[in-house]
């Protein structure tokens, strides 16, 4: 179990995954906040003159102040329907919370020199603001520094340099303060939960996809890569090679040296293979000891040299159960696309060369390349 105060990390390997989950956030959240602007800050606009006391001659000022977030908001959702993939959402999201802190604690400012008597109600206007944007800060504290440091240090700076009084000044600032500091724990805490629930659902899309056994794909995992290469190989008009791999008489060594013995087997096999293919091809358990391997971007060539090696990989490097030396091989076909309408056809074909393989007296390549010569 995950203790409380553990800090949870994204792995290495799951980050591109992760921020693409985080910009998606960070695009709501900026189109939440762009029409919570648009509504709510010219709201405040009408109420601040109709129903308190702010001085007529500062009914432009306010507004001027006001200009900036709405300009904002505008642009926010110009980017939302205009660039909807663009990498502007954290970006947006940190600019407009900025823009609305430099309102508020402007409008404090400007109200407080002037010495209006609607300072309260500014004062108000910034705490309310702080705890707002604190939503817009999808990565917690990092994007809250930027947010709330810039118009708290312009704020503090400005009272200092204008001889406002300590005590005054610290009236002024001392609630919006505190309510900064609630806004980092929240948006921490929504963050730090954020990236936990990201990485348990990661693990159970990997368990999901993952032979327990071997750590290869299983098959549901290489049906749903088999279809996108399929598509793509009939899009760029490139072929694609299937190698249906099967070990030669293996319930023997199951019956003779125990089931552990035979997954042990099955565990080296993954890993002799593995070594066998490139990067980007894909190997799923298709089976129980039948293995199917996706060669992309292969004719049928490259496919026969890439079988043979695995099949000399099990034949030429002896399996071991203790001290015993094990006598395994394995059969494989080879299967490349050819105009099929779908991969089942050529998972067919690999099927057949394998089934020829085996009749053909084991441990051997075999090749079905015409779609018509397995009949
Ligand atoms: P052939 O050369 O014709 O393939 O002979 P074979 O004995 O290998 O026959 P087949 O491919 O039908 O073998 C299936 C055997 O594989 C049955 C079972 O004992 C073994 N097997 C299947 N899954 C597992 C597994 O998860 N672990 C172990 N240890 N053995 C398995
Ligand atoms: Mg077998
Ligand atoms: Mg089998």
């Amino acid at each position: 179990m995950t203790s409380l105060w553990h800090y949870p990390r994204v792995p290495a390997e799951w980050r591109p995954a992760f921020r693409d989950y985080q910009r998606r956030l960070a695009r709501q959240y900026a189109v939440l906040a762009a029409w919570v602007t648009l509504i709510m800050v010219p709201l405040f606009h009408v109420s601040d003159w109709w129903i308190d006391p702010v001085p007529q001659g500062f009914w432009g000022y306010d507004l001027l102040m006001r200009l900036p977030p709405l300009m904002l908001a505008l642009i926010t959702l110009w980017l939302h329907y205009r660039r909807p993939d663009g990498p502007w959402p954290r970006i947006m999201a940190i600019t407009l919370g900025l823009t609305i802190m430099l309102m508020t604690t402007g409008l404090l400012v400007l109200h407080h020199l002037a010495g209006t008597e609607v300072t309260d109600l500014m004062v108000r206007g910034l705490i309310m603001t702080t705890a707002a944007v604190a939503i817009v800060a999808t990565a917690g504290i990092r994007d809250l520094a930027v947010i709330y440091g810039i118009p708290f240090a312009g704020l503090l700076i400005l009272l200092a340099s204008s001889g406002t009084d300590s005590v005054t000044a610290m009236g002024l600032v001392i609630h919006p303060l505190m309510m900064a500091v609630i806004g980092c724990i929240i948006a921490e805490v929504l963050f730090i939960s954020r990236v936990r629930a990201f990485n348990d659902r990661q693990k159970l899309h990997h368990n999901a996809m993952t032979d327990p056994l071997t750590g290869l794909l299983n098959r549901r995992a290489m049906e749903g890569q088999l279809q996108v290469e399929h598509a793509r190989s009939s899009r760029h008009h490139n072929t694609y090679a299937l190698v249906m791999a099967d070990l030669d008489l293996f319930k023997h060594v199951n019956d003779t040296y125990g089931h552990d013995v035979g997954d042990e087997v099955l565990r080296d096999l993954a890993e002799r293979m593995r070594a066998s293919v490139r990067i980007e091809d894909a190997i799923a358990r298709w089976g129980g000891e039948e293995f199917l391997i996706l060669l992309r971007a292969t004719g049928s060539e490259e496919a026969l040299i890439v079988a043979e090696k695995i099949r000399r990989k099990v034949n030429e490097k002896a399996f071991y159960a203790g001290a015993t030396t094990l006598p395994i091989t394995i059969s494989l076909g080879v299967g490349v696309v050819d105009g099929d309408p779908d991969p089942d056809e050529v998972i067919k074909r690999a099927d057949q060369a394998l089934y020829r393989a085996k009749e053909n007296g084991r441990d051997r390549v075999e090749i079905l390349e015409q779609a018509s010569d397995g009949n």
